[in-house]
């Protein structure tokens, strides 16, 4: 695939084949044929809380393990994460259960720091626009995971994805979390047909992450088979012990003891669709 350089402002990568990358995470492949299930808590808080839960979410035949150290929160008052403090419980986490560990860096200052512990580093869905993030991704060994945009078209998307690749780093993975709409009964409007124009335009693998767009966990389990239907690549969904006694998002995220049922049904469909449940 031919990639052009950050200076040319309107060229970007060559993405009309509709030929489908896979991205490899540690090992698993991501694309086509597979389907990952990502799962964990909003936040990572204390060490034994998030070991149980990465335990179970192992048990139940998650792909990778989710937590966040840094938090992008709209108040400036709210538990913003237990920053640089966390990541040694997410290491932890990775040892006891094996599992990949997904993780967002909010900062380019601490790229270092939490490349040490992420199998796939996010990009949050407020960090879409932050190019200099965006390139300094772009130069390291890790994949990333580059959540939509609230208020981020499609096209938009597909560009914060090329200034990544175009930096060297082929290792993209695209999330729909939900855009900003005039409806307020949920959080966000979850884009089910961005789905396969991102995977289409970018040729990426695309997840659908249902907690932030319903903001609810009643919806997640409906949503999360519409995201399989309409051929999202993975799920990436917020999973907590006691949600309510969390310090972010507690309402979207299931509970720990409701996910093996919630991930049996994932894989049902999944294979359904004739995909492989990584684990
Ligand atoms: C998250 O994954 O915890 C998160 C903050 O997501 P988003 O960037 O999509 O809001
Ligand atoms: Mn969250």
């Amino acid at each position: 695939m031919g990639m052009a350089s950050y200076r040319n402002g309107d060229v970007h990568a060559e993405t009309e084949s509709a030929t489908r990358a896979t991205v490899e995470v540690r090992g698993l492949p991501l694309g086509p044929t597979t389907f990952a299930l990502i799962a964990g808590p909003c936040s990572v808080v204390a060490s034994d809380v998030t070991l149980r839960v990465a335990r179970d979410v192992k048990t139940a035949g998650a792909t990778m393990f989710r937590g966040g150290a840094f938090k992008p929160r709209s108040e400036h008052r709210s538990f913003q994460g237990l920053g640089r403090r966390a990541l040694p419980i997410l290491a932890e986490a990775r040892a006891a259960t094996g599992l990949p560990i997904v993780t967002e860096l909010l900062d380019v200052r601490d790229i270092e720091a939490v490349l040490e512990v992420a199998d796939l580093v996010q990009v949050g869905a407020r960090n879409m626009h932050n190019t200099p993030l965006l390139k300094a991704l772009g130069e390291v060994d890790c994949p990333v995971l580059l959540k939509r945009g609230l208020a981020a078209t499609i096209d938009e998307a597909v560009k914060a994805a090329d200034y990544i690749r175009c930096g060297g780093n082929e290792r993209v993975v695209l999330c729909e979390r939900g855009i900003r709409t005039f409806e307020t009964a949920y959080r966000f409007t979850l884009d089910l047909a961005a789905v396969p124009i991102l995977q289409d335009r970018s040729g990426l693998p695309v997840l659908v992450d249902p907690s932030h767009a319903a903001g609810r966990r009643e919806l997640v389990p409906s949503l999360s088979k519409a995201a399989v239907a309409v051929g999202a690549d993975g799920l990436i969904v917020e999973v907590d012990e006691d949600p309510d006694a969390a310090l972010s998002d507690g309402p979207q995220q299931l509970r720990s003891r409701d996910f093996a049922a919630y991930a049996a049904e994932v894989r049902r469909l999944a294979e359904g669709e004739g995909r492989q449940m990584l684990e």
